[in-house]
């Protein structure tokens, strides 16, 4: 079971965060973590994004996918409107920097990225939200706006004791280089990229 093990106030590009550490020990390393934005609301529907860990994108502007901007468009969001990201560590959709390098080196002799995590006896998709869920209820939100193109996070939204108020969409500019692993995620995990435009314009 999560508990918090920590808790601070940490001002960042975007304006002020509280950043809470979530863990069963106290020694872990890579805690879950909530970055609830300043004067957050909590007695409406609480805007919500859970994004996933990705370090080639976030830490190094890895132009393959898209994970640092939408982190950045996804602070910039909560903070002017209130809410939280719950930053979860399952690089790589889980299957660790490792892996995820492997299937990089595979994706360079022409697999697509699903394709070269199922070539490495990999799940396409190995996330599990459940601990978002967890922290949800252990900051006590009931109610939810979800930032998200994913519909398997609505689902599992829609699947737990949390109310969906509703989906507000997270566009990306694409890249030449994510272009390909774009339409893989609409095309494969059916993602609500309608067409292109959706693809290239930001709407956060
Ligand atoms: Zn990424």
């Amino acid at each position: 079971m999560l508990t918090i093990q920590a808790e601070a106030n940490v001002p960042t590009e975007y304006g002020n965060f509280r950043m809470i550490a979530f863990s069963e020990s106290a020694t872990d390393w890579m805690p879950h973590m909530a970055i609830v934005a300043e004067n957050t609301d909590f007695s409406t529907a609480v805007n919500i994004r859970f994004h996933s860990e990705c370090i080639t994108g976030e830490v190094f502007h890895s132009k393959k996918c898209e994970c640092g901007q939408q982190l950045d468009a996804a602070m910039k969001y909560i903070h002017d409107n209130g809410g939280i990201i719950i930053y979860l560590r399952q690089e790589g959709r889980n299957i660790g920097i490792i892996n995820k390098l492997k299937a990089y080196s595979l994706q360079e002799k022409g697999f697509d990225t699903v394709q070269a995590n199922l070539e490495l006896g990999l799940p396409a998709d190995d996330r599990n939200f459940s601990a978002a869920i967890e922290i949800l209820n252990l900051l006590k939100v009931t109610e939810i706006n979800l930032l998200t193109n994913n519909p398997e996070k609505v689902k599992i939204v829609e699947s737990s004791n949390i109310k969906l108020n509703k989906r507000i969409p997270l566009q990306i500019n694409s890249t030449l280089e994510s272009k390909d692993y774009l339409k893989v995620k609409k095309d494969y995990f059916g993602h609500f990229l309608e067409d292109d435009d959706d693809i290239k314009n930001v709407t956060l």
